[in-house]
C-alpha cells in the first residue's frame, strides 16, 4: 500500500488568507483542490510539500458567471459541474467536451478546473511508484540525473496531459493569478513552458483564482481526444479548435491547439492563419491539418507508438475542422474510441 507522507493541512476561508499562507511557507506548500492528481503524486513521492493549503472552502472560487460579453469561471469549479451544465454546451463547447472526457465520473466530481490547468506533466518513467523509480535510479524530473527518454538530454520532455487547457486556449482564455502582494492576468497560452519540469509559469506563491473569457459570440469550438480506453484515460493526443465563420462560411478568425504531444499545449498558428478568409472546403482543411500536424512531435514516453500518434494528428485536426464547418461527425467520434485505424494501430506493450 502506498501511504501519504506526513504533511500539515490548512483550510483557509478566503483567497487572501490562502495567498498569505502560501507566501509564508516559501515554496514548501502547495495548493490542494480536488487532490486527484496531487495526492497520488505525494503517495509516489513525486511531490512532497510540507504543507497543503486546501482551496475547497475558499468562498467565490466556484462561481460561474456566463455573460454575452465576458465570462468568469472560478478555479474550484468541478469538472462535473462544467460537464453537466447545459450553458457550457453552446459558446464553450470545447471546454464542456474536454471536461466531460477527463478521467471518470467519480474523479470529475472532485477534480477542479484550476487543478486541471496546473496538472503535472506525465511520463512513463515518472508516473510510477517510488520503488519502481528507485530501481531505475530515478530520472531528471525527480531525484535522478538521467532522462530515460532521451539519455543525452538535459531537458525533461514529460507530456502536458491536461484536457481543458487546449480547449480553453482555443477559446482564447486568460487566467487570474493571485499572490499575497499582487495579482495579474495572463493569456492561458502563455501560462506554460515547453519543459516537463518547469512546465508552468505560475509562481510558487500564486493561486490560479479564475478563468476569464471574452465574448465568444459567433464562435464555434470543438475538442477531440485520443486515448486508449473510451471509458477513461489521459489524452495522448488532443486537438482543440475554435473558429468564427461568416454567414457564407468564410473563416474570420480561428485557433487550433494540439495537446499532449509536448510539455505544453501547442498553438498551431500557421494553420489557423492559413484558414483566414478561406472557406472550409476539403482542400483548405487538408492543408490546414497538414500545417497543424507539422508542429506535433510526440515522444516515446506515453501510451501508443509515437510515429502513429504523429501520423493521426492531421486526421484529428481534419475531424475538428470538419465539425466546425457543420459536418455531422458522430460516426467519427464513435469510431475513434474503437480504434478505426486498422493496420496502422500499433500498441506499446
Ligand atoms: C485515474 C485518473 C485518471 C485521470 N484522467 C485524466 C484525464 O483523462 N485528463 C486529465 O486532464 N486529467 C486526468 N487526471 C488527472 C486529474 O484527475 C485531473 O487533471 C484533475 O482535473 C486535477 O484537478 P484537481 O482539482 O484534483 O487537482 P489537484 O490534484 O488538487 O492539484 C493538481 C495540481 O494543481 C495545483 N493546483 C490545484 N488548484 C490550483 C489553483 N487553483 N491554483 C494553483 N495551483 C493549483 C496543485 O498544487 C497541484 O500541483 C486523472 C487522474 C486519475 C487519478
Ligand atoms: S522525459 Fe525524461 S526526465 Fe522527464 S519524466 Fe520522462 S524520463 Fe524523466
Amino acid at each position: 500500500m502506498m501511504r501519504l507522507p506526513l504533511f500539515e493541512f490548512r483550510a483557509p476561508r478566503t483567497l487572501e488568507e490562502a495567498a498569505r499562507i502560501l507566501d509564508g511557507e516559501g515554496g514548501n506548500a502547495m495548493p490542494l483542490a480536488g487532490g486527484t492528481d496531487l495526492l497520488p503524486n505525494m503517495k509516489r513521492r513525486q511531490q512532497v510539500p510540507r504543507t497543503l493549503i486546501s482551496l475547497r472552502h475558499v468562498g467565490d472560487m466556484t462561481q460561474i458567471r456566463l455573460d454575452q460579453s465576458a465570462s468568469r469561471l472560478g478555479a474550484c469549479l468541478t469538472l462535473s459541474a462544467i460537464a453537466s451544465d447545459p450553458r457550457f454546451r453552446n459558446d464553450l463547447t470545447a471546454l464542456a467536451q474536454a471536461a466531460s472526457q477527463v478521467a471518470t465520473p467519480q474523479i470529475r466530481n472532485m477534480a477542479t478546473l484550476g487543478g486541471n490547468l496546473c496538472l503535472d506533466t506525465r511520463c512513463n518513467y515518472y508516473d510510477q511508484s517510488y520503488e519502481w523509480r528507485k530501481a531505475i535510479h530515478f530520472c531528471l524530473k525527480k531525484d535522478g540525473d538521467t532522462c530515460w527518454v532521451a539519455p543525452g538530454s538535459s531537458k525533461c520532455m514529460a507530456v502536458s496531459s491536461t484536457d481543458t487547457a487546449p480547449a480553453l486556449i482555443a477559446l482564447g482564455a486568460r487566467v487570474r493569478l493571485v499572490s499575497q502582494s499582487e495579482e495579474r492576468e495572463v493569456p492561458l497560452a502563455d501560462l506554460y513552458n515547453n519543459d516537463g519540469m518547469n512546465y508552468i509559469r505560475r509562481r510558487p506563491n500564486e493561486i490560479l483564482a479564475e478563468v476569464l473569457l471574452d465574448s465568444l459570440h459567433g464562435w464555434k469550438s470543438t475538442y477531440w481526444k485520443l486515448r486508449r480506453r473510451g471509458s477513461f484515460d489521459f489524452p495522448v493526443l488532443s486537438v482543440a479548435a475554435a473558429a468564427r465563420l461568416s454567414r457564407n462560411g468564410v473563416v474570420e478568425d480561428a485557433r487550433i491547439v494540439i495537446g499532449s504531444t509536448a510539455s505544453r499545449p501547442l498553438l498551431a498558428a500557421e494553420a489557423a492563419k492559413f484558414l483566414l478568409n478561406r472557406s472550409m472546403n476539403q482542400d483548405s482543411i487538408t492543408e490546414a491539418a497538414a500545417l497543424a500536424a507539422k508542429i506535433a512531435k510526440p515522444l516515446d514516453n506515453t501510451d501508443f507508438d509515437m510515429s502513429w500518434r504523429k501520423k493521426v494528428t492531421a486526421e484529428f485536426v481534419t475531424y475538428a475542422l470538419r465539425e466546425l464547418r457543420g459536418d455531422d461527425m458522430r460516426a467519427e467520434r464513435e469510431s475513434i474510441t474503437r480504434y478505426p485505424f486498422g493496420d496502422d494501430f500499433i500498441a506499446i506493450e
